[in-house]
């Protein structure tokens, strides 16, 4: 076909495919058991919204951005194997004229965060004006003050719209009350609405916390988290999806999606369609949409691993069935999900009862790529700290005030100091063993 004066070899034919430098967040499952690895690497992923673009003569393609270059910019066309080319600005309408001069400013601004050297991992998980902006935005308060929840409990009977079924590009729009399900076949509103039950209760039990995650504070109705849902592995995989994972969270800009192959979910096919099969007690889910709600601060370093991850496992960990999280009793799960295998194979990270951990400072500290390299280790130890600092710390003083830290800018061990509270590392050490030694863990420091 022609487009803007070029000979384009083939039609665009992909919805859901261009390239875009991502970090992902990876999880693996391990035989039966999920030994929980996730990574943040320079993976050259796929994004899932390619933009249409216009030539002045009206015709259309979808491509991505590569850059901008004087008067030209490198477009990429959408499709597998998808070539660039450079193109005239000139030669495209006026409103992709105008998104290009956004991107470019966006570009430049990036390089100046860099250039700052404000980036490294916070910006690893996009930061899109963070969270403050959010808060003016859409007015939300923070809740460091409330209780922490005993029962995180949801309406299962909640509405599901479908929002819109185009079979010719195979894409499928479900709306529930604070999720976006974007699928690649068609699904019935009954088994959207079997899933979507963890999907909000995670958010609820994220909205419930008093850590003042503002992401999962924004009324659904205002804006709604995006779940891209594949019929095959092999789909999820094309879209960036890592081999042998059953969910991703891919942060771009502000607002990371989460890809999700449908066999994941427990929806499998029958003869009149999907059906939903299980209520999975999947803990890869709750944990990677935990990143998805988790504001933008608490991926600085200084809290990036133990605490980022530490969350995330805090949340997939805690006893989970029918839109319900147990709180109250979710100390020994999380301590046998620490030591041993988990109940019934459900997993876990096989630490022992006697655990010999690095010392504090360095565990704190280390970058992320270096928490992630000896993950399973690294997971079990980050959710033992943060577990301390969430629950078995005389109050939340510390914590609370490590993260409003964290969220007006401060990092490493600028903010950890508001953690240590006039501590030296060596007596939090021995507040943490004391802790969990008195619940059955010992833990010694290097
Ligand atoms: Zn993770």
């Amino acid at each position: 076909m022609r487009w803007a004066g070029l000979e384009l070899k083939s039609e665009f034919e992909l919805e859901l495919a261009s390239r875009l430098l991502l970090h992902i967040w990876v999880i693996m499952f391990v035989f039966r058991l999920v030994a929980i690895l996730c990574l943040v690497s320079g993976f050259a992923g796929q994004a899932l919204d390619a933009r249409t673009f216009t030539d002045k003569k009206g015709r259309e393609i979808k491509a991505d951005i590569v850059s901008v270059d004087g008067d030209s910019v490198e477009l990429k066309i959408i499709k597998k194997g998808g070539k660039t080319y450079m193109i005239p600005i000139s030669k495209l309408s006026e409103t992709d004229q105008g998104f290009i001069k956004e991107w470019q400013r966006n570009k430049e601004s990036e390089k100046e965060r860099k250039a700052d050297g404000h980036e490294e991992e916070a910006s690893s998980a996009g930061r899109g004006g963070g969270t403050m902006a959010l808060m003016d935005k859409y007015d939300l308060k923070d809740n460091y003050d409330a209780d922490w929840p005993r029962l995180v409990s949801i309406d299962i009977g909640m509405d599901v719209s479908v929002i819109s079924e185009d079979e010719g590009v195979s894409k499928f729009i479900y709306h529930s009350p604070n999720y976006e399900f974007v699928c690649d076949v068609a699904l019935s509103k009954n088994v959207v609405k079997k899933f979507a039950v963890m999907f909000e209760a995670t958010r609820e039990f994220c909205r419930l916390l008093p850590i003042s995650t503002m992401k999962a504070h924004v009324p659904g109705e205002q804006f709604r988290h995006k779940i891209f849902l594949f019929e095959t592995k092999e789909a999820y995989m094309q879209n960036g999806g890592p081999p042998g994972s059953a969910g991703v969270f891919m942060s771009r800009g502000g607002n990371g999606v989460v890809m999700v192959p449908l066999t994941s979910l427990g929806v499998i096919k029958g003869k009149g369609g999907y059906r939903f099969d299980y209520d999975g007690s999947n803990k890869t889910l709750p944990h990677e949409l935990t990143h998805q709600l988790c504001d933008v601060e608490y991926f600085s370093s200084g809290s990036v691993g133990w605490f980022s991850e530490g969350l995330a496992d805090y949340i997939a960990t805690t006893p989970y069935r029918s839109g319900k999280f147990m709180v109250r009793s979710n100390l020994d799960e999380i301590r046998d999900y620490v030591t041993a295998y988990g109940e019934k194979g459900r997993g876990g990270r096989a630490l022992g009862e006697e655990i010999e951990a690095p010392d504090l400072k360095e565990f704190m500290l280390q970058p992320y790529q270096s928490f992630t390299a000896n993950g399973n280790f690294n997971y079990g130890m980050g959710l033992l700290l943060t577990y301390y600092f969430f629950q078995m710390e005389d109050n939340r003083a510390n914590m609370v005030a490590f993260l409003k830290a964290l969220k007006t800018g401060k990092q490493g061990q600028d903010a950890i100091d508001v953690l240590l509270n006039g501590r030296s590392y060596e007596e939090l050490e021995e507040q943490v063993a004391k802790a969990w030694k008195s619940r059955g863990v010992s833990i010694t420091f290097r």
